[in-house]
């Protein structure tokens, strides 16, 4: 049997980060009073690797997005610990992310030397004008040399998007997939944009110069983005940030934040497939009933029925009655 896999997530804030991203906290963070993050992620390091064996597959994540501009004295007095713990078999992987303008060959090899496995670059988007009213101090050039350095280096590659950003609409998250995918990565992460609290998004959205990107956008924009990928044969690992304490608790001020944002957009890709099929049914009136396999009961009607009341809504159905059944496939029928 293979072992659980296990991540040991360490945040690295980015002090004295020059750059400016709208979605990013992180000055509020480094600036809380008493905030000695300096040492804390090194003191988090220490314990992460000093658990003891639990019989999982151990990956290191050193998370932040910006791991390779800080100053590289301090990216090894990470990296060492973490070394010597993959080389006595106390961690099984080291995982990082970082800025696409802060990998050039030497950095690179710098994290092989020391064992790092896979870089997660922040790609964000793939239109320079997003990324320019979003902050974020490079191109979307930066992202494919960045891109294929990584790979060529032998690491695996990781992509991350937003969706949502300032200027961005449905058409350039198509767009910044399709470039994404261009670029061969092993997977990617999509986060559609959150306004929270202590970030230049919320002074924007206060100001109403920008408007927030809803769970709604999120969802019906990921739910045209993750069939992309998939076809591709490039895994989503996340979509959706993770839910924190922070974030629900009054952070996310507006915007995609939703504990369970993967699950309502793999809903709404069903519900996509069930109105195409539905299209091409002459069911008007009629009470039909769609039979899917167990583990798609819930994806299949949608939180609080909402898949099943707008699909009987969009086709003025007498009524859909939902089953689960032993099919691969969902199958409509009509009574
Ligand atoms: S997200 Fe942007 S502003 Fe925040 S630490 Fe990273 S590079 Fe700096």
């Amino acid at each position: 049997m293979t072992p659980r896999r296990r991540i040991l997530p360490v945040f690295i804030p980015h002090l004295g980060c020059p750059h400016a991203c709208v979605f990013c906290n992180q000055r509020e963070i480094t600036a809380a009073p008493g905030s000695e993050a300096q040492n804390e992620p090194l003191d988090e390091l220490n314990r992460l690797l000093d658990l003891p064996p639990d019989g999982t597959e151990r990956e290191l994540a050193f998370y932040g997005g910006s791991f390779t501009a800080i100053p590289a004295s301090r990216q090894i007095s990470f990296l060492e610990p973490a070394a010597r713990a993959l080389a006595g078999g106390r961690i099984h992987s080291i995982r990082l992310s970082t800025r696409p303008d802060a990998v050039d060959p030497e950095t690179l090899a710098r994290l092989r030397a020391y064992g790092v496995k896979t870089v997660e670059l922040g790609a964000q988007s793939m239109r320079d004008e997003v990324l320019l009213r979003s902050g974020r101090g490079h191109t979307a050039q930066d992202v494919r040399d960045a891109a294929k350095m990584v790979l060529d280096a032998g690491f695996q590659l990781v992509l991350q998007m937003m969706t949502g950003l300032p200027g961005d609409d449905d058409d350039g998250a198509q767009y910044t997939a399709h470039e994404l995918i261009a670029l061969r990565p092993d997977a990617v992460r999509i986060y559609p944009a959150v306004v929270v609290r202590g970030t230049r998004l919320a002074e924007l959205w206060r100001a109403g110069e920008y408007r927030e990107h809803t769970v709604e956008d999120a969802v019906r924009v990921c739910a045209a983005l993750l069939p992309l990928f998939e076809a591709a044969g490039i895994p989503v690992i996340r979509l959706g940030l993770n839910p924190t304490e922070e974030l629900s608790g009054g952070a996310a001020l507006a915007g995609a934040y939703h504990p369970a944002l993967g699950e309502l957009v793999r809903s709404r890709i069903l519900r996509n497939r069930l109105e195409e099929q539905l299209s091409a049914m002459d069911c008007r009136g009629r009470t039909v009933l769609l039979t899917v396999p167990r583990n798609l009961l819930s994806q299949a009607v949608g939180q609080h029925r909402g898949n099943v009341l707008w699909l009987q809504d969009r086709f003025r159905l007498q009524e859909l009655q939902v089953q689960s059944g032993e099919t691969p496939e969902p199958i409509l029928t009509i009574l």
